[in-house]
């Protein structure tokens, strides 16, 4: 039987909320009452979006969940050998192109846009003999895309069932890295998935939409495609998704007031279909979860439940 890995991946951008907190864990649950393995990965590529201080939150926020890991955590920022190997391997192969456009420029040029995505019309794809020659003639170092065949895919997601993607048609030829040198979340997560061994990745239904553009990734370079579970999000009463940016219930907030954990993952675990009491521990509720008894509805996180949490 192969060895059943899953992942904890959370981004120090900004402080977790009840909505992160519902998908861990389900993540944490799902592998560990299988007998799994569960790993930590920090996402914290993105210099950009990543706040000072962020990380020890997270871990913070992870323990008072009592949820824990095997094997050492992995930085991402500190382990950005393999995704450069990664990058090469693809420039050899001919799979990514250099692409000089700035955001504005793809703005003005990209009227499409599916999810707040916007979708690249494909301007550099084959616009100049090679990457030097552009960078002559246009002063600025390039990013580069992966190219993107027309057509759609069908693919498998073990909660959602099966579904189709046409990832040329919504986001185009999409970055791999940016102009500033940077790695793109799609490569990361790829790579890294594969490098710690992770056979299953169960996240919120917002990253279905990114699931195409990483299976063909992998397919490019070779590595293992995990299952995919992408799980209903946490909603406010008006059903928008909770948000990092708006500051919605964060745990940070949650632990402030000394809300008791247990009574959150109490809260998680009875929306989860675990017939749990009202208060329960991340490992008291293994027993009686099962992924199947989910519900495939989005879940209402507000005044009331906050208020209910004590
Ligand atoms: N780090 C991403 C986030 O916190 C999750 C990426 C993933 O699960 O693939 O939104």
């Amino acid at each position: 039987m192969t060895e059943i890995v899953g992942r904890l991946a959370p981004s120090p951008t900004g402080a977790l909320h009840v909505g992160h907190a519902r998908s861990f864990l389900l993540a944490w649950w799902h592998a560990r009452s299988r007998g799994g393995r569960v790993v930590l990965r920090i996402e914290d590529l993105d210099r950009e979006r990543v706040k000072p201080g962020a990380t020890d939150l997270v871990l913070r926020d992870l323990e008072w969940l009592g949820l824990d890991w095997d094997g050492p955590m992995l930085r991402q920022s500190e382990d950005e050998e393999p995704l450069r190997a990664a990058v090469a391997e693809l420039l050899e192969r001919g799979s990514v192109y250099p692409c000089f456009c700035t955001r504005r420029e793809i703005a003005l040029s990209a009227p499409h846009v599916t999810d707040g995505e916007v979708r690249y019309p494909g301007t550099c794809r084959g616009r100049f003999a090679s990457a030097a020659d552009g960078e002559r003639e246009l002063g600025r170092a390039p990013g580069l895309r992966l190219a993107v065949e027309p057509g759609e895919l069908a693919l498998e997601d073990g909660f959602v069932g099966p579904f189709t993607s046409d990832v040329e048609r919504e986001v185009g030829d999409f970055q791999v890295q940016r102009r500033d040198g940077a790695l793109a979340y799609q490569l990361a997560v790829v790579v890294h998935d594969a490098r710690q061994g992770v056979t299953e990745v169960l996240r919120g239904r917002d990253l279905l939409s990114s699931s195409a553009r990483q299976w063909l990734l992998q397919e490019h370079l070779g590595l293992p495609h995990p299952t995919w579970y992408h799980v209903p999000v946490v909603v406010d009463e008006g059903g928008a998704r909770l948000a990092k940016r708006r500051g919605d219930a964060t745990l940070v907030e949650l632990r402030e007031r000394r809300v008791d954990p247990r009574a959150l993952v109490a809260w998680v675990a009875r929306s989860s279909g675990v017939n749990a009491p009202d208060r329960i521990g991340a490992r008291d509720a293994l027993e009686g979860f099962r992924l199947d008894a989910v519900p495939k509805e989005d879940v209402v996180f507000g005044a009331r439940e906050r208020a209910a949490l004590g």
